[in-house]
């Protein structure tokens, strides 16, 4: 008999930042599936637009995740809510060594994930919703190219750990997957790099990339009444990289 908790998103409503490209988009795509009502937001138009296109249903919108007021504006015209996915995220490759840019990446990835978990309060707890955020491979091993990036990663997986913790009388778990090698187009560049790309294969035990597809069971799993006593988990879903 199937465990699956089926029809558990139905009419659900769900955010999820960033869901408009690569692993969030696989995100929203696969609460649509489960009948979940989702809310997806991408830095600009053309993305939001392109990803509703794409998403019978999707409700796309633009958000810039370093903006208080936008982001509080946001979450408080949502009917209800019941899952946030915090999958917003940018990577300077090489450009993070600048305090400023380091700053921006910080803003972003870290500060921004606060922002829209600190908007969501209120009305997960009148859900007894959950939270999924994106950490990565970062969140534990350094970055030599990309000191702002790990740093946040790293800041995330905290800051996951400390959510679960406060938010936990209010009913809302907090968890965070940490995606391996994944291909999206925060990815292309390493793909295109031969070096890189033999480097990152020959370390991952399943041998492949990951696709953003690879992310959505987990996410959805965590939001789900199977991980009901689980909070403050950072889950890897890497293909065996950092077990290598
Ligand atoms: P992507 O570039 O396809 O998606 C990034 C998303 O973040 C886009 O929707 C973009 O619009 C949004 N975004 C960027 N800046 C923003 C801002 N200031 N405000 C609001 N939204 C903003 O890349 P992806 O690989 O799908 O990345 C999604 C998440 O997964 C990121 O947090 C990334 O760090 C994380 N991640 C990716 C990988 C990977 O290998 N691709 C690995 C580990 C973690």
């Amino acid at each position: 008999m199937s465990i699956w908790p089926t029809g558990c998103f139905a009419d659900r409503h769900v955010l999820v930042t960033g869901g408009t490209s690569g692993i969030g988009a696989a995100i929203a795509r696969a609460f649509l599936a489960e009948g979940a009502r989702v809310t997806a937001t991408g830095i600009d138009g053309a993305e939001a637009a392109r990803a509703a296109g794409a998403m019978p249903g999707l409700d796309a919108r633009v958000l810039d995740v370093r903006d208080t007021a936008a982001v509080t504006g946001l979450v408080s015209s949502l009917p209800g809510l019941h899952h946030v996915v915090n999958c917003a995220g940018t990577i300077r490759r090489g450009a993070e060594h600048d305090p400023q840019v380091f700053a921006d990446v910080l803003d972003i990835n870290l500060t921004g994930t606060m922002r829209v978990c600190a908007a969501a309060r209120s009305l997960l707890a009148q859900s007894s919703g959950s939270i999924v955020n994106t950490a990565s491979l970062l969140s534990f091993l350094g970055g030599g190219l990309v000191p702002g990036y790990a740093a946040s990663k790293g800041g995330v997986a905290q800051l996951t750990k400390s959510l679960a913790i406060a938010y936990a009388p209010e009913g809302i778990r907090v968890n965070a997957v940490a995606p391996g090698w994944i291909e999206t187009p925060l990815t292309d560049a390493l793909r295109a790099d031969a070096g890189r790309n033999a480097a990152i294969l020959g370390r991952t035990p399943l041998g492949r990339w990951g696709k953003p597809e690879d992310i959505s069971g987990a996410v959805l799993f965590l939001c789900s009444p199977l991980a009901g006593f689980i909070t403050g988990t950072v889950l890897a879903v890497d293909g065996g990289y950092l077990s290598n």
